[in-house]
């Protein structure tokens, strides 16, 4: 089990990311991947903390974050996203604010070019939380979000793992999805110099999903969840896991209701208890205080911080 804590007094602000966790082998990942990885995670921390460094709140962090990993085709979110049994991509996002404990969602999108951009909007401009498929699409479109033809989110590492998929698995039910083949959902997490806390989470979900899948990302309380009481969590790994132990509220419930710190709450509910369901994945958080948490159970989770005191990192293995 990897847990890595990082405290900070007198924060100022602070911010986490990932780009998805999972059981890969370093083999598989060659020195050149390795530095296109690491240097997507390095820039999008830099846009976050320009952000919050400038006193700006931790939701606009948050959103650009995810935006610019979203943008990339190295993660599966946005551009890059992974297929579904019938070969289309569909996108799910979630974001929330720790003040308001106000949040938005969006699952089953195909042609919205940033899901998290209109999880926002419909956070704050509708009196919903979550929208689907054709709805959210016309109310993204509505607030101006930039639409894009669904073939934009095609990318040819994806289609072959999704062929793969396809060849593997012809005995299997439909809706088999095969875990190995989905790593790279988004997530952030801030703290402002205001001490408010933001979460943002955006994925295509899992390989070979069948249409209409809704993984946990897009839930609050299961991928994501904030609130300036406890902690903001963004989390990755096997949604299904994810949805019915409410792994995101579970973190922030132990640390609010039972008085754990971060980093016992996040150990219990990742390296115990999902492990004893042998469930994959792992989270990001950052407590009121400043304290950031990265805990995975698999061999590697794309991640990286930054906090006010100048502390910064990103990684993909347990190093
Ligand atoms: N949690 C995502 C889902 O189940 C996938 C992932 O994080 O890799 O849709």
């Amino acid at each position: 089990m990897i847990s890595v804590a990082v405290s900070q007094e007198n924060s100022k602000y602070a911010l986490v990311i990932h780009g998805g966790a999972g059981n890969i082998a370093k083999e598989s990942i060659n020195e050149q991947q390795r530095e296109e990885y690491l240097n997507k995670l390095a820039n999008a921390l830099k846009v976050g903390e320009d952000i919050l460094g400038a006193g700006g709140s931790s939701l606009d962090a948050v959103e650009a974050v995810v935006k610019m990993l979203e943008d990339s085709p190295l993660f599966n979110a946005g551009k890059g996203a992974v297929f579904n049994i019938e070969g289309k991509n569909e996108l799910d996002a979630s974001i929330m604010c720790g003040n308001t404990h106000n949040a938005g969602a969006v699952t089953g999108l195909t042609t919205i070019k940033n899901p998290i951009s209109a999880a926002r909007a419909v956070m704050e401009n509708s009196p919903h939380v979550f929208l689907s498929g054709k709805g959210a699409e016309t109310f993204a479109y509505e607030n101006g979000l930039e639409m894009v033809d669904p073939g934009y989110f095609f990318d040819q590492r994806r289609w072959d793992q999704y062929r793969q998929h396809i060849r593997n698995n012809v005995n299997r039910r439909r809706g088999y999805m095969d875990e190995n083949l989905k790593m790279g959902t988004v997530g952030a997490v801030a703290l402002d110099m205001e001490g408010n806390i933001a979460a943002a989470t955006s994925t295509g979900g899992m390989t070979g999903k069948r249409y209409g899948r809704i993984g946990d990302s897009p839930i609050i309380g299961a991928g994501n969840y904030a609130s300036n009481l406890s902690c903001g969590v963004s989390a990755t790994g096997h949604g299904e896991f994810f949805i019915r132990n409410m792994v995101a509220y579970d973190i922030a419930a132990r640390m609010h209701y039972a008085g754990q710190s971060l980093q016992d709450a996040a150990r219990e509910v990742i390296s115990v208890n999902l492990v004893e369901q042998e469930a994959n994945g792992g989270i990001i958080a950052i407590d009121k205080d400043g304290n950031i948490v990265m805990e995975f159970n698999t061999t590697a989770m794309f991640r990286g911080y930054v906090n006010s005191e100048g502390k910064r990192g990103a990684w993909i293995f347990e190093d």
